[in-house]
């Protein structure tokens, strides 16, 4: 294609010196990516969980292109534009009008971040000294410095650890802790000093796709409300369909002041994060006071063409097809996992939604550095597919529009690295 080379470029969450060389990709369509030599892999896990409908969709490319030869780029403060309208408008409809207000970011981490200002600032605008934050162990919730303080910390970020600011921190709601922590929940409550609490909804992602009950994520929301500490709902990975329901949230009765949105917003073409937040949180800041504002925004807040993809995102949602092949990819995991559950080389198979999450056995500890990472992703490539494993973890999240076919490879490919396990 042309003649530059990779030397230039600072890759994300890799020790250059050690890694791989990369995949060099030229072309994608629907499920699969090709490199320079025309061979094909299978995008397993949508290219970090974003491209939900699939690769080059004819119907996002045509809106993006619609759009831009009307608008291309304006900024949002002080106008307003039809495909921010529209957005805006069609997500608070998706939501039955809980969420009334839309605030635009630019991807993930930046839509944490205004959700964690968002509750700030409610309570600071209301003279009501709450300050704390719950959240839970292994969290992520993106790289800025709010979204690492109420991450895991670790050996991810460890470096700037001096800088984060106090959180407080449950253990991981597995099914027999379930009780206990509610109750640790409770007295951290009980101590009004709590402004929020912020959760990936049912599955946390980096994690490993780790998953936990949704009775759970009802009582702990309800919990909250009660005390008067307002829910984070994290769903920039959970969200759009990727947990058998359009978002986690939806698998439950009582429903998160603030959601984060990005990833499969945009069918994971363009970048964009949105920040909901209902009209009880909006008011907080509505006020004759200019400084009560919500005073944030990035210079590429609301970008018309990001908005046409994720309008045109949400046309796709709305098609049977979109639904049905959620459905096929749901019934085609059980499959799977009927067949492998019991396997004494792992710890556990399961699903929510159409995520899949395999934990291999290890003799060592589980890590996201153990060498077994680096063996299972050279394996998937050799076999045609990319799914980066988290440490142990290999895991499936697909683009909706991955064919039976595919999935079996994927599924093969995983049984074959399984079964090659001493
Ligand atoms: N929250 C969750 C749950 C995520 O999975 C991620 C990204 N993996 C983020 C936040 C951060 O998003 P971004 O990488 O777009 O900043």
């Amino acid at each position: 294609m042309n003649n530059y080379n990779d030397t230039n470029i600072w890759f994300p969450f890799t020790q250059m010196k050690t890694a791989d060389a990369p995949l060099q990709i030229e072309k994608a369509k629907d499920a699969l990516l090709f490199d320079e030599n025309g061979k094909s892999y299978i995008d397993a896990n949508s290219s970090w969980w974003v491209n939900v409908h699939g690769h080059g969709n004819s119907h996002i490319q045509q809106k993006i292109n619609e759009q831009f030869q009307r608008l291309d780029h304006v900024l949002l403060a002080g106008v307003a534009h039809p495909p921010a309208k529209e957005l805006s408008a069609r997500l608070c409809d998706l939501f039955d009008q809980h969420f009334q207000k839309v605030f635009f970011s630019d991807d993930g981490s930046t839509a944490v971040e205004v959700a964690l200002k968002m509750c700030f600032q409610y309570f600071y605008n209301q003279g009501e000294e709450r300050k704390r934050v719950l959240a839970l162990e292994g969290a992520y919730h993106g790289d800025t410095f709010g979204a690492m303080s109420v991450g895991q910390r670790g050996y991810f970020n460890k470096p700037f650890e001096h800088f984060f600011f106090d959180v407080d921190f449950l253990e991981f709601p597995t099914e027999d802790k379930e009780e206990d922590l509610l109750k640790q929940a409770n007295e951290l409550f009980s101590s009004n000093e709590f402004a929020c609490v912020i959760l990936e909804p049912l599955v946390q992602g980096s994690a490993g796709m780790r998953m936990y009950r949704k009775e759970f994520l009802q009582e702990l929301t309800a919990l909250a409300h009660r005390h008067g500490v307002k829910v984070i709902f994290d769903e920039i990975m959970t969200g759009w369909g990727r947990t058998g329901e359009m978002f986690s949230m939806n698998h439950i009765e009582a429903k998160p002041d603030v959601i984060c949105l990005s990833k499969g917003l945009t069918g994971g073409v363009l970048p964009m994060g949105l920040t909901l937040a209902t009209d009880e949180i909006f008011q907080a800041f509505w006020h004759d006071d200019k400084t009560k504002a919500l005073l944030h925004g990035h210079s590429y807040t609301g970008n018309p063409l990001a908005c046409a993809a994720a309008c045109a995102s949400l046309d796709l949602f709305e098609q049977a097809e979109s639904l049905k092949n959620r459905k096929r990819i749901e019934k085609s995991h059980a499959v799977f996992i009927e067949e492998m559950q019991g396997n004494d080389k792992i710890t556990e198979i399961r699903q929510q939604g159409t995520i899949l999450r395999l934990e291999i056995k290890l003799q060592e500890e589980s890590s996201y550095f153990a060498s077994i990472r680096d063996d299972a992703y050279r394996h998937f490539l050799q076999k045609g597919i990319l799914l980066r494993p988290l440490g142990n973890i290999l895991f499936l999240n697909p683009p909706y529009c991955i064919t039976d076919e595919q999935l079996n490879q994927v599924y093969n490919a995983m049984r074959e690295f399984v079964d090659s396990r001493s």
